[in-house]
């Protein structure tokens, strides 16, 4: 949708970076307008106007000028601060690495409701404290769902058969699911799946994210699911998302060890 001379809209951050002495540039997903990109003219100077109002990890309400290069911004009001998602690391580390997906799946000025809806609901999961990993791979299964690529954990993808609880499984993102142990292929690309994260990937598709917060999961099974998360989306999005690195680094930190575990 080609939007007005001046518009106001929803917005949240999703990634920024600065512009000469004062300005900073931002991206910004919207619901109706899509992702893009809009300038804070001044905005690093103190008597800015926009002052802090116009960060990550908060639904805004953004009035925006048509410009030639970038929109620019003339006005920001906080709809939502997530504000304790800001206070735990590895929440806020989660929130950067949730906002690349959403940046790396999205074109410039295409509608972006659904992908905006689950942002939005992430953010306040994560606000509210259900556990940033669980929140995140609940995300991915669903930002994968949207982009059509929704991963496949019935069928095998190579034969079409039921995948049956007896046999083993492998984990093959390219071929966009699961395979089954009668569809050998070269072992290097197949990663073993357990029948634990199989059934926990299962979950994160057909569970309400209420169900999800409170199921009670050997940490292997976890630990698993993410592996196979990560390496789906680095397939799906063609590149590892950067903001990883810093997620792993805060998780590894003492006194966040263990954030990971079932809540
Ligand atoms: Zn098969």
């Amino acid at each position: 949708m080609p939007a007005p001379r001046r518009y106001v809209t929803d917005a949240i951050v999703l990634s920024r970076f600065d512009l000469g002495e004062a300005d900073r540039v931002l991206t910004l997903i919207t619901p109706g307008y899509g992702k893009l990109k809009a300038i804070a003219k001044g905005i690093r100077r103190p008597s800015s106007r926009l002052g802090g109002s116009l960060e990550p990890f908060a639904e805004l309400n953004v009035a925006l000028a048509r410009g030639r290069t970038f929109d620019v911004v003339t006005e920001v009001r906080v709809g939502h601060a997530w504000l304790a998602l800001r206070d735990q690391l590895e929440s806020a580390a989660t929130a950067w690495y949730l906002a690349e997906l959403a940046d790396r799946s999205l074109e410039e000025r295409h509608a972006a409701e659904p992908l905006y809806a689950l942002l939005h609901r992430a953010y306040e999961l994560l606000d509210a404290g259900m556990a940033p990993g669980r929140v995140a791979r609940w995300y991915e299964m669903h930002l994968a769902d949207e982009l059509g690529q929704r991963p496949e954990v019935d069928r095998c993808v190579e034969c079409d058969r039921m995948l049956d609880p007896a046999e083993t499984f492998r984990w093959v993102p390219p071929l966009g699911g699961a395979v089954c142990q009668r569809c050998p292929g070269p072992p290097a690309e197949r990663t073993a799946l357990s029948l634990d994260a199989l059934k926990l990937l299962k979950a994160y598709q057909r569970l309400d994210v209420e169900a999800i917060a409170a199921l009670r999961l050997p940490a292997a099974a976890e630990r698993e699911v993410e592996a196979a998360m990560r390496d789906f989306m680095r397939v799906a999005l063609e590149r590892e998302a950067r903001s990883l690195a810093f997620l792993d680094e805060v998780r590894a930190a003492p006194g966040t060890a263990g954030t990971t575990a079932p809540v």
